[in-house]
């Protein structure tokens, strides 16, 4: 299911009203329920479209809407919000109530549901390579509403109440005739929230609850990787009107590494050798997620060569085995010869009946001369 208000009705970020409004004639009248009484698809289509029209037809909606609205974030708008990031965790309608203040989704004519489930927050961790290897603890922070106490979490100033909107009667949508069809859409007097504050609760500025910051232990369990999410149920925000928190979901990103690579559970590491190690077969110490361990270098081993460390890469997720390290060797050509080094060179040369130029300087010694 798409939720992106603009996909749904197939236009651009910065489509005109004209565009939006001729898109959205032609998708209501294709999926209508009228037109097509027992096609529940194209009814829930029909919802989706005009609720995407109801807010992109309205410019402070709209521009409300590219503010939060796929955002999945704080339900209350606030700002300094740490959980951005990709929508789509919840339903639409969810997306829409929590940025609008309810009234989406309704459907039916029986007015909304009071109880609602609070809303996911959704934030991203990087760990490092160790932590995904071995497993770790992390602190979190996150944004914890208790209800407000002063105002018995109503937003009404002690010894006022919050009063039924007169013009949705409660109901929180409102009934309105576009063109041929009647829509439903949240009311404008209350926002959607069937009931209007007038005095609002000091304590809690109206909002209903008081936001504090919380700590949350996270156990980053061993073998995880980038993608991968961890769930806390109840530790989203609050529900409405009695409904249950929503949950905190924690999206996993691996830190870049300077020496490592990670393809699945194996890790991928490139070693420089120098070319008589390669010639004549060495032992080199190679970095591993357990620290350095040392490798045998065969005699006559080329550039571009992949060696495998058997159970040095990650873990499985699921408690299966570690998977390996896979190094490759790349052959080094020294740069800079000492006399002595350059004679036995030379020698190694004639021996090989090798075609050289030992009279001449390197290119390096060249290139540094024609600027001292
Ligand atoms: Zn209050
Ligand atoms: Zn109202």
């Amino acid at each position: 299911m798409e939720n992106d208000l603009y996909e749904i009705l197939g236009v651009a970020k910065d489509a005109s009203q004209q565009d939006i409004k001729r898109a959205y004639r032609r998708l209501a009248k294709e999926n209508h329920p009228d037109l097509h009484p027992d096609d529940t698809v194209k009814e829930e289509t029909f919802k989706r479209v005009s609720a995407a029209y109801e807010v992109l037809s309205d410019d402070e909606k709209r521009a409300t809407y590219d503010r939060f609205g796929s955002a999945g974030g704080n339900p209350f708008g606030g700002g300094g919000n740490p959980f951005g990031g990709g929508g789509g965790m919840g339903d639409l309608f969810d997306v829409l109530n929590s940025v609008f203040g309810g009234g989406f989704g309704g459907g039916g004519g029986g007015g909304r549901s009071r109880a609602r489930r609070g809303q996911d927050f959704r934030m991203e961790l990087e760990v490092s390579f160790t932590d995904a290897a071995f497993g770790a603890q992390h602190e979190v922070e996150i944004p914890h509403y208790d209800p407000c106490e002063t105002c018995d979490a109503t937003g009404a100033k002690p010894g006022t109440k919050p009063q039924t909107c007169t013009q949705c009667a409660g109901s929180g949508v409102v009934r309105q005739q576009q063109g041929f069809f009647a829509m439903q859409r949240a009311c404008p007097r209350c926002g959607g929230e069937g009931m209007i504050i007038t005095d609002k609760c000091g304590t809690c500025k109206g909002e209903r609850f008081i936001r504090s910051d919380e700590t949350l232990e996270i156990d980053i369990p061993a073998g995880i990787d980038t993608g991968q999410q961890l769930r806390w149920s109840g530790k989203g925000a609050p529900g409405e009107g009695g409904g249950p928190r929503g949950d905190l979901y924690v999206v996993i990103r691996l830190e870049d590494h300077s020496l490592f690579e990670r393809e699945g559970r194996d890790v991928i590491c490139v070693v420089p050798i120098g070319f008589t190690q390669a010639a004549l077969g060495a032992k080199v110490e190679v970095p591993t997620l357990d620290g350095k361990v040392n490798m045998s270098i065969p005699e006559g081993t080329q550039t571009g060569k992949v060696f495998r460390l058997r159970g040095k890469g990650f873990p499985g997720l699921d408690g299966g085995g570690r998977g390996d390290q896979l190094v490759e060797v790349v052959v080094e050509t020294p740069v800079r010869l000492s006399d002595r080094q350059r004679e036995l060179l030379v020698e190694f040369a004639e021996i090989s009946g090798d075609d050289v130029h030992p009279e001449k300087q390197s290119f390096f010694d060249r290139l540094k001369n024609l600027f001292d």
